[in-house]
C-alpha cells in the first residue's frame, strides 16, 4: 500500500515538473526530432503554389531549391486578364506533370519527400482549391506533415532561393500585380507590413495602362521593352498617401484622362507616341515606389534592404533600385527572374523554415482567398 501511494506521489510530482517545463519540453523534443532528421538524411520539402494563374511545383533539400518547374497560363492573354473559371481548369491539367517534372528535375521519387508545402493563400479561390487538395491528398496518402503559406511571405522569401541572401533585419518592397508592400523582415517566420497600396497594386498599374494603349496581358514586360526605346517626357501627378502607404488608381485615371485628351485632338497619338508614353508610365510608377522605400529606410534605419514580385522583373526598377541603393549605402538584393514572379520555389523556401519550426497544419485545412499577413 505503502508503495502504491509513493508511486502515485512520484507520478503527481512527474506530470507537475512536466506541464511546468512544458514549453520547453516540446521545444526540447522538436530540436531532437530536427537533429536525428539532419543526422539521418537530408530535409526535403515538396512545394505547390496555384494561386492565381501560375501551376508550380519545387522541391529543396536542406534549404537549397533543387528543382523549380511553372506552367504559365496562355489562355487569358486573349482577354486582357485572369478569368478565375478558366485559370482553376488549366490548374487542374497541369498540376500532376508539373509536380512529376519537379520530382524528376530534382532526380528523386516521392518516397524522398518529408513534407509537402502549399500556398493557403491570398488568390483565387477556385485556383486555390486545386493546389490545396493536390497538397493534402499527397500528404494524407504518403502520411507526411502539411504546411499552409502565406503568398506574400513566400514572395519575401523568394530572397532566400539562391545567394546573395540579405541578412536579418531586412526591408522588403513587394510588387506584384495583386500586391504592393513594404515588408519589415526580422525572420524566415516574422514579419510586419509597413506600409501598402490602399488601391491599386503597381502590376495592376502598368496592365492596367497597357489595356488603355491597346497592349497584351500582362503588359508589365510589354512596357518594360517598350519603355526603354523612349523618353519620360510625359508628367502625371504623384499621388498623395500618408505614411509608407501607396495609392496607383489616381495615376491610373489621370494617364486615362491624358490620353483621351491627347487622342481627341490627334487620333493617331498613341502610335506615335508609345514608347515615349511607356517611358514615362513605367518612370512615374518607379518614382512613387522607391520614394517610399526611401522613406521606410530613413524611418527605420534599415539599410539591407531586397525588392520581391513580378514587377521586380521591371528593368528600370532594377536599375533605379541599384542606382538608389549605391547614393544611400543599401545593400540591395533582387531575387532572379525565376523566382520574381509566381513560383513554387519561394513556396518551398517559406516552407522548409516552418518545417524547421514545427509549424505543420492538419487536413482540415481551406483555402483562403483573403488570408490576414
Ligand atoms: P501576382 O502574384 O499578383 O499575380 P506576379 O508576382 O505573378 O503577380 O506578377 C505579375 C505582375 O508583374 C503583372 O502585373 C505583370 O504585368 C508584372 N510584371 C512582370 N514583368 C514585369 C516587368 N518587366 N515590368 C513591369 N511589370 C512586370
Ligand atoms: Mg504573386
Amino acid at each position: 500500500m505503502n508503495l502504491l501511494v509513493y508511486y502515485f506521489k512520484m507520478m503527481h510530482k512527474v506530470l507537475l515538473l512536466v506541464y511546468r517545463w512544458q514549453k520547453y519540453l516540446f521545444f526540447f523534443i522538436h530540436q531532437l526530432y530536427n537533429i536525428i532528421n539532419l543526422l539521418k538524411n537530408k530535409i526535403s520539402v515538396l512545394a505547390i503554389e496555384s494561386s492565381c494563374d501560375d501551376t508550380s511545383a519545387a522541391i529543396i533539400t536542406d534549404g537549397v531549391v533543387i528543382s523549380n518547374r511553372t506552367a504559365t497560363q496562355i489562355v487569358h492573354q486573349q482577354y486582357g486578364g485572369v478569368v478565375p473559371e478558366l485559370a482553376s481548369r488549366q490548374h487542374l491539367i497541369h498540376i500532376i506533370p508539373v509536380i512529376d517534372a519537379a520530382i524528376k528535375d530534382a532526380g528523386m521519387d516521392l518516397q524522398n519527400i518529408d513534407a509537402i508545402a502549399f500556398t493557403r493563400g491570398p488568390g483565387l479561390l477556385g485556383s486555390l482549391i486545386v493546389g490545396v487538395s493536390m497538397a493534402k491528398s499527397l500528404a494524407l496518402s504518403m502520411d507526411i506533415p502539411l504546411i499552409a503559406v502565406h503568398h506574400m511571405h513566400a514572395h519575401v522569401l523568394a530572397h532566400f532561393a539562391e545567394e546573395p541572401k540579405p541578412s536579418f533585419p531586412f526591408l522588403c518592397l513587394t510588387v506584384s500585380g495583386g500586391h504592393t508592400q513594404i515588408v519589415l523582415v526580422n525572420d524566415y517566420t516574422d514579419m510586419k507590413v509597413l506600409g501598402s497600396t490602399i488601391d491599386d497594386a503597381a502590376g495592376e498599374a502598368f496592365d492596367k495602362t497597357g489595356k488603355m494603349l491597346g497592349l497584351d496581358y500582362p503588359a508589365g514586360p510589354i512596357i518594360d521593352k517598350l519603355a526603354k526605346a523612349g523618353k519620360p517626357v510625359f508628367h502625371f501627378p504623384e499621388p498623395q498617401v500618408a505614411g509608407l502607404n501607396f495609392s496607383f488608381s489616381g495615376l491610373k485615371t489621370s494617364i486615362l484622362y491624358f490620353l483621351q485628351k491627347a487622342v481627341a485632338e490627334n487620333p493617331n497619338f498613341i502610335q506615335e507616341n508609345l514608347n515615349d508614353i511607356c517611358c514615362s508610365v513605367q518612370s512615374s510608377i518607379v518614382h512613387i515606389l522607391l520614394k517610399k522605400l526611401k522613406k521606410a529606410s530613413e524611418i527605420t534605419g534599415i539599410k539591407e534592404i531586397g525588392i520581391a514580385g513580378g514587377v521586380s522583373a521591371n528593368s528600370y526598377l532594377r536599375q533605379s533600385f541599384d542606382e538608389e541603393g549605391k547614393k544611400h549605402g543599401w545593400n540591395t538584393y533582387i531575387p532572379a527572374f525565376e523566382y520574381c514572379t509566381d513560383n513554387a520555389g519561394m513556396i518551398a523556401v517559406a516552407g522548409y523554415y516552418k518545417f524547421l519550426n514545427g509549424e505543420f497544419c492538419d487536413q482540415n485545412v481551406t483555402p483562403l482567398a483573403r488570408m490576414e499577413f
